[in-house]
């Protein structure tokens, strides 16, 4: 027989058997290497690396990180209790996102985060409000959108004049001005985060110069800050994408840094966790069309959504390579929608009972899933070296019947 493939040292056939399918398997290995490549290309600013909860919130993941000495950035309450329960410093967590609740900035405050990445002016207001209830101040940041476009997929286009995030560019220095004005506010720092799977990282750079003008502009009125947060990580390669140059983007933001006392701070989610994930999936069924074949598989869009999403493509192979003719075949999961599909045309040998890595499944995957069709989600295992550990059981259809009742 072929060797089957790993992650690690651990066969994924024997993970598999021990923990059945559909199985999230993650390297830890390759978390520290994805953590340690920002702590190194960045090495002459000390960055403060806030790991973005929300590509892949699993609390042993969260531990992992907060061990390698990671921040955290969250977009909610729930996420910020994830990243407590993980053992994380709320004193080295930011709370980014456009609709934060009431009780989500009280939650955040009697925490003690880091600051709020504010988006809008009335988000300003609140959580003045709430800060002034509490007999607190809050440190907050506002998150700029500096109109640079990312050249990426609309969905995860974030940094440009219509999108629903940030404060417009030309109405920065009047936001600040307001900020100021606002007796709970303690402001402490800039922010930008223009999309997400950027592979040409000139206009991640672009970005950066456009927000240190308005730090030039602000210390000027005599606003000074701490931090700079240059938000989102770059793009991992699912495909065939070149591979984003990490260094060249470090080293001109080193450049553009030069003399400035402020900390650095970064908020990568996909290329901390994207290619350290797995999804382990084991072949239902090999159906033969007139036109097509399908492989139906027992993982669906509930467990990976991001094809469905954004027609996304993740590399799919055979755990144990087979010597029969291989064919092309839509690899599909049971869900009744013509959109639950993993990934399509592709050339691959296998049968039914044989198992399919899809790969590149660490980031926006396991926290994407849902119950749809009732399905359970997926169990969730680390590995590390030779030992495997699992991080989530999979869920019951007792724990999802749990919230309901038939009370008719
Ligand atoms: C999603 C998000 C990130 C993480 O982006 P990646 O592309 O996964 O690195 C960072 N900051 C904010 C505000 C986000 O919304």
């Amino acid at each position: 027989m072929t060797r089957p493939l790993h992650c690690e040292n651990l066969p994924l056939t024997d993970l598999a058997e021990q923990f059945g399918t559909p199985l999230y398997v993650y390297s830890q290995n390759a978390l520290t290497k994805a953590f340690s490549a920002y702590t190194d290309a960045f090495a002459a600013q000390q960055p403060l690396v806030c790991y973005a909860v929300k590509a892949n919130g699993n609390l042993s993941i969260l531990k992992h990180f907060a061990a390698l000495g990671s921040g955290f950035d969250i977009v909610s309450g729930g996420e910020l209790a994830r990243v407590l329960a993980a053992g994380g410093d709320a004193g080295k967590t930011i709370f980014s996102g456009v609709g934060k609740s009431e009780a989500e900035i009280e939650f955040a405050l009697e925490a003690g985060v880091l600051c709020f990445n504010v988006e809008s002016l009335p988000e300003l207001d609140r959580i003045n409000a709430v800060a002034a209830r509490l007999g607190k101040t809050a440190p907050v940041s506002l998150r700029i959108n500096p109109d640079v476009d990312a050249k990426t997929h609309p969905y995860i286009s974030t940094g440009l004049k219509a999108n629903k995030f940030g404060i417009a560019y030309a109405d920065a220095l009047d936001a600040y001005r307001y900020a100021a004005s606002l007796g709970r506010l303690n402001i402490v720092g800039i922010d930008c985060h223009i999309g997400s799977q950027l592979i040409d990282l000139s206009p991640l750079q672009e970005a950066c110069e456009r927000i240190l003008l308005l730090v030039d502009q602000l210390a000027a009125e005599g606003i000074v800050l701490q931090h700079i947060d240059l938000g989102g990580g770059v793009g991992i390669i699912y495909q065939n994408e070149n591979q984003p140059d990490l260094a060249g983007y470090a080293a001109a933001v080193q450049r553009l840094f030069a003399g400035r006392p402020q900390t650095l701070i970064l908020e990568p989610g996909r290329s901390l966790v994207g290619n350290a994930g797995t999804l382990l999936t084991k072949v239902e069924f090999v159906k033969h069309g007139e036109e097509k074949n399908f492989v139906i598989v027992d993982a669906a869009m509930n467990d990976l959504m991001r094809p469905a999403l954004y027609d996304a493509y993740h590399h799919i192979e055979a755990v144990v390579p087979k010597a029969i003719p291989p064919f092309t075949a839509d690899i599909v999961g049971p869900i009744c929608e013509t959109g639950d599909f993993l990934g399509k045309a592709r050339t691959l040998t296998c049968e039914a009972g044989d198992l399919l890595a899809i790969r590149s499944a660490g980031a926006y995957a396991a926290s994407m899933a849902s119950n749809y069709n009732t399905r359970n989600r997926a169990a969730e295992v680390l590995v590390n070296g030779s030992s495997v550990q699992q991080i989530r059981r999979r869920e019951t259809i007792e724990q999802q019947l749990a919230n309901e009742s038939a009370c008719l």
